[in-house]
């Protein structure tokens, strides 16, 4: 399986052609591959390819000096604690403070139902790793998140897609498939869920369709995972009731100021039951000890003293201003049986080529044109996706969004009169 992450760089250990030590890796190192279309991702980032690929936050937007004073602040003020090993469930204080932003998506929690994590990625490795011996079964979307895929596969789970369509994941799809599982005798060990502007899809789940997935998943007593790192991202109103909202006991939320305020912190969180929380705590402690003191500070810092809704109301809106450029350019020049879908906040955007066409066999030509996207197979455990493609809209400026799909048309249209 493709394991690029969002940026295009590799997400797993590094295959290498001549390996001394082949015979000697765990079994679950196999599923740590590294990517065909890896060296493509090189060329992409050069500086004349105009890159739909990556996921990068346009961290640019941050009020950086602001961001610098803040830190030689803290180090000032509380460098001895800051410096310092910290809890293995994460500092107090900004518990409490995701606590405060998790109320804007309907969840009321406790400082004690919060671990804070490296990135929600490595809340994905921990509940993957407590929960899944090889084999065992996690329900995803399809498709789904590359980075999860990646760990899913690290830790040698069975992935089973569930079909989605612009709503979201589509809640008959999820009740055959559990039901299907369940008779066969296989046990599900949770369903993982991007509800809302997921990546790659860019759809959200609608307010009908939670209420369902929640049902069905309460009713078969599976577990879910809900990864929500875009849903402060929104472009129309406010952010939507998270899963967990509705039902705490059955729901582990991934949260991330990673899109909200900047990935380099490498802070994110699980909200999870108490009996999951202690055991996350645990393999936090035996991954890492305890994430970085200075980096959760520094988050603490800035939600205490910065205008942190405003920031991110400014994302939004340039968020929004590529979006459009995205959608509006695929409308005035892409072939008529090319589709894709209009997320409504988030990066990114999943598009659909033309029968008989396949992503990865287009990439290299659209490489030597100058512009790159993430082939569709990367996001499906099981090889599906070759029709399709991500195309990201979060880090190039609107002008470079219009010149890179101008660019992607005309390949489209060359292979189309092949
Ligand atoms: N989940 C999803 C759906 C993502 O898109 C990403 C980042 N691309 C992550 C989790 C991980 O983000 P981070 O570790 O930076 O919080």
């Amino acid at each position: 399986m493709p394991q690029e992450s969002d940026h295009g760089q590799t997400v797993a250990a590094q295959g290498s052609r001549i390996d001394a030590y082949v015979d000697r890796y765990a079994a679950r190192a196999t599923g740590m591959v590294a990517s065909e279309v890896r060296a493509l991702f090189a060329v992409a980032s050069r500086p004349e390819v105009v890159s739909l690929a990556g996921g990068m936050p346009y961290v640019t937007a941050l009020p950086l000096d602001t961001v610098g004073e803040l830190v030689a602040d803290l180090v000032a003020r509380r460098g001895p604690v800051a410096l310092q090993y910290g809890s293995g469930q994460g500092d107090p204080h900004l518990r409490e403070q995701i606590c405060d932003v998790m109320r804007m998506e309907g969840i009321e929690a406790n400082a004690d139902d919060v671990v804070v994590t490296v990135g929600s990625q490595q809340a994905l490795d921990l509940i993957t790793r407590i929960f899944i011996d090889p084999g065992d079964v996690i329900l995803a979307e399809g498709p789904s998140y590359v980075g999860a895929l990646g760990t899913f596969s690290a830790y040698q789970a069975k992935v089973i897609h569930i079909a989605m369509d612009d709503e979201g994941i589509i809640p008959e799809s999820l009740a055959q498939t559990i039901y299907a599982l369940k008779t066969a005798g296989s046990p599900i060990k949770f369903l993982y869920t991007i509800p809302t502007f997921q990546n790659p899809a860019g759809v959200t789940l609608n307010v009908a369709r939670r209420q369902q997935v929640l049902d069905i998943c309460q009713r078969a007593d599976v577990l879910i995972v809900e990864d929500n790192p875009y849903g402060m991202l929104g472009f129309d109103g406010e952010p939507m009731r998270a899963l967990r909202a509705d039902n705490a006991d059955g729901v582990v939320y991934l949260g991330s100021f990673s899109k909200t305020l900047a990935p380099g912190f490498r802070v994110g969180w699980a909200l999870a039951p108490h009996a999951i929380r202690d055991k996350l705590v645990l393999a936090m402690e035996s991954a890492v000890l305890s994430h970085s003191s200075f980096t959760q500070l520094a988050v603490g810092q800035y939600l205490a003293t910065q205008p942190w809704r405003e920031q991110i109301k400014t994302f939004r809106e340039l968020y929004r201003e590529r979006r459009d450029a995205m959608l509006s350019s695929l409308e005035a020049l892409m072939p008529a049986d090319f589709t894709w879908t209009r997320p409504s906040g988030g990066f990114f955007v999943w598009a659909t080529l033309p029968e008989g066409l396949d992503s990865k066999a287009l990439l290299p030509r659209a490489v030597s044109e100058r512009v790159a996207f993430v082939p569709g197979t990367g996001f499906y455990a099981d090889g599906g996706g070759a029709r399709h493609m991500r195309l990201s809209y979060c880090y190039p400026e609107p002008d470079r969004i219009r010149e890179g799909v101008r660019r992607l048309a005309g390949v489209i249209e060359q292979e189309l009169r092949l």
